[in-house]
């Protein structure tokens, strides 16, 4: 066998992980997705989820993602996609993924059990890069934060990976994780490695 053909086999075998492209960083967590051994596929459209192993929901700015989902008809085909498929929200992503959102309140997909509180760390230009102690195997990892949220309650079932000033910033609940700060901006892979394991995990 040619190396081109082996090349062609193993794409055959990663899998495939949507990312919300509708607006925010989308780009970088594709980048991010093949640099951890997955496929990354833009998601615009509902039918866009068919046929997907997971889904990343981006950093940005959840009102205008929410507004976009919610005429789309796409808000309720995602909350049944949350409940079966792996599913990673990062900043606005994680915003949108929680049971509750405030400051102010707003809809989500309530398929995280976390209370999550908007713009909680201040302004634009408080927003921050940190490097915090984790429960990933290599030691403290490297978080950009940018006008993130805060998970102010997190229920029994999630599990806790990382904090800042004691709040959670990195939890994971079955197959489901968040973020509140943006992974794919920093070069270390880790926490993209880690959701991609747990697609991998759900498929076998
Ligand atoms: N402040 C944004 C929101 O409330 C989230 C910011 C981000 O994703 N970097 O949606």
């Amino acid at each position: 066998m040619g190396s081109g053909e082996a090349g062609l086999v193993e794409k055959s075998t990663l899998p495939r992980i949507g990312v919300l492209a509708i607006q925010g960083d989308y780009a970088a967590h594709a980048e991010a997705l093949a640099e951890a051994g997955a496929e990354p596929v833009e998601v615009r459209k509902p039918e866009e989820l068919a046929g997907l192993d997971g889904l990343i929901l981006p950093g940005g700015e959840s009102t205008t993602m929410l507004k976009f989902l919610e005429k789309q008809g796409f808000f309720k085909l995602l909350e049944e996609f949350c409940s079966h498929k792996p599913v990673f929200g990062t900043c606005a992503g994680a915003i949108l993924l929680a049971r509750e959102v405030r400051h102010p309140a707003q809809r989500s997909l309530g398929a995280l059990d976390a209370v999550v509180e908007r713009n909680a760390y201040g302004r634009q230009i408080d927003s921050t890069i940190l490097t915090e102690p984790t429960q990933l195997e290599g030691g403290p990892l490297e978080m950009v934060f940018i006008r993130a949220p805060r998970i102010v309650e997190a229920g029994p079932h999630v599990q806790v990976l990382a904090q800042r000033d004691g709040a959670p910033v990195l939890v994971k609940q079955g197959t489901l994780m968040a973020a509140t700060f943006h992974p794919e901006l920093s070069a270390d892979r880790r926490v993209h490695k880690l959701f991609v394991e747990t697609v991998k995990c759900a498929l076998s």
